[in-house]
């Protein structure tokens, strides 16, 4: 599932290209990932609005449209969106594009674009709103990772009797970190994903903090990682997944101290770690 890096990179690159342009048609190929309002309410409310701002929230995915309204991408497992350019810029553009087989909703842009929301699960939630923040998931994340002082974070450790891993991919707690990023940044903290987010010692909190500001922006500064479905806006790899050092490297020597790294099943997630550099 993209995580914060991921939604973050799609924003910063989805900005570039249709801040400002106008939706001319949509074309729903399946209604299943249209939450809010009824596909075809949903498709008649779009045309014709402009995309005036991008936003992102955890792991969702807001765009701000002309007249007030949202529409809101939740991705889960498989979402992607996909711009492509389209072969003429003239109208009658559904008939005379190719078709993409893959592409749940088609959006047509002005500019000669056609944005492709790809979800090969169908667990996607697209939806068009009032107020994004006023959905009930919404109410119940966490603050933003970026957001979030050193104070606030260490009393928030204090307070949990949790397992760390699990407690950073907890959504309510802080938001946008999943199973690849709480992996990551408990490698380079050096902190055993097992510890109860109580067990932390000051330098350890210290060092959790820091690491979470720097996992998710160097992630970020790649294009996120592309391990599962996720791509870039272009269609092209996020390139992170190079930079992994625990992540899906069951049994290949850690990078630090050379012993193998180790795959355990924790709270029904996989989770990767050194159990040398870790402590
Ligand atoms: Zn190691």
């Amino acid at each position: 599932m993209p995580e914060l890096p991921e939604v973050q990179t799609i924003k910063n690159d989805l900005e570039k290209a249709v801040c400002g342009a106008k939706i001319i048609r949509v074309l729903v190929n399946n209604p299943k990932v249209i939450r809010q309002p009824a596909p075809a309410v949903f498709k008649r409310s779009l045309e014709g609005l402009g995309i005036k701002r991008i936003l992102r929230r955890g792991k969702l995915l807001i765009l701000e449209l002309s007249n007030g309204k949202f529409l809101t991408i939740h991705f889960k497992m498989t979402g992607q969106l996909v711009l492509r350019k389209a072969a003429t810029a003239k109208k009658n553009l559904e008939s005379s594009q190719p078709v993409n087989i893959n592409s749940r909703v088609t959006f047509y842009l002005n500019r000669g674009m056609i944005l492709d929301f790809n979800d090969q699960r169908l667990f996607a939630e697209l939806r068009l709103i009032n107020d994004w923040q006023e959905l009930a998931f919404i109410q119940k994340l966490g603050p933003e990772p970026f957001d979030l002082t050193y104070a606030d974070f260490k009393d928030m450790l204090l307070k949990r009797k949790t397992a760390i891993k699990p407690l950073l991919m907890d959504q309510a707690f802080i938001a946008g970190i999943g199973n690849i990023y709480a992996a990551e940044i408990l490698f380079h903290a050096k902190i055993n994903p097992g510890r109860s987010a109580q067990s932390l010692t000051q330098e350890e909190q210290d060092v959790l903090y820091k690491q979470i500001q720097a996992v998710l922006k160097s992630a970020i500064k790649h294009g996120g990682s592309s391990v599962d479905d996720y791509v870039r806006v272009s269609g092209k790899n996020g390139d992170y997944a190079r930079f992994h050092q625990v992540y899906g490297r069951e049994g290949k020597p850690c990078f630090v101290c050379a012993q193998p790294v180790k795959r355990i099943a924790q709270a029904g997630r996989g989770t990767y770690f050194c159990l040398k550099c870790q402590v």
